[in-house]
């Protein structure tokens, strides 16, 4: 199985791997620090030896295959060097933590049990989430900013764990949750929500969308 560097650790640019197999344009790595499309974030960008990474996906066996530009470039035995988008996936882990630290402080606000997930997604942008909840969020919207931005400021490590094959991760001594995405390392760095939106999308179901500083 692919090595995943982004596991052992999220702050990773650039590594050296080995090319394995190549299968039509995708190459298999023996180790990798891209993080292939999963857990609602979107997969890395970058270069493998200067040649354009257009997708990262994981396969059924848990091997990380990156789909390139031009894969006529490389054959099987090949020492090639790692580099990704670091703005970009930085931006990525910030949204991606802001969402953990956004699902304590609907906790906090609404009450625990009182509100549901119903979907959930992250881009470059922004971060959202699908609530279930019988009253309008806007109603709270100043109350989440505000405590949101407290515990920015405050500041707090982003703890991950292995309990056999389940990654779990917990925001101080908030709830734990399990994760397989990429995190920071203290929410000082998720920075201030910038924006909060709400808006219906029917069913019962609230849409909260937020877009961070
Ligand atoms: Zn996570």
């Amino acid at each position: 199985m692919t090595k995943k560097l982004y596991y052992e650790d999220a702050y990773l640019k650039e590594a050296k791997a080995k090319v394995l197999e190549i299968k039509e344009n995708a190459l298999l790595l023996n180790q990798t620090i891209f993080y292939p499309t999963g857990g609602g974030q979107p997969h890395d960008k970058g270069t493998i030896s200067g040649i354009t990474v257009l997708d990262v996906y994981k396969d059924e066996e848990g091997n990380v295959w990156h789909v390139v530009e031009d894969a006529s470039k490389f054959k099987v035995g090949d020492e090639v060097e790692l580099k990704i988008d670091w703005d970009y996936r930085y931006k990525l882990m910030r949204i991606h933590s802001a969402m953990h630290l956004l699902d304590h402080v609907l906790n906090e606000v609404l009450g625990k049990g009182n509100w549901r997930i119903a979907g959930s997604g992250l881009s470059y942008e922004k971060g959202r989430y699908d609530v279930e909840y019988p009253e309008n969020l806007n109603k709270y919207k100043e109350k989440m900013i505000e405590l949101f931005n407290k515990y920015v400021d405050e500041g707090g490590e982003m703890k991950i764990w292995w309990e056999g094959e389940t990654r779990l991760t917990q925001i101080r001594d908030f709830e734990i949750l399990p994760c397989g995405g990429t995190h920071v390392k203290d929410i000082k760095e998720i920075g201030h929500i910038k924006k909060l939106k709400r808006s219906s999308i029917g069913r019962g179901k609230q849409r909260l969308e937020i877009w961070i500083e």
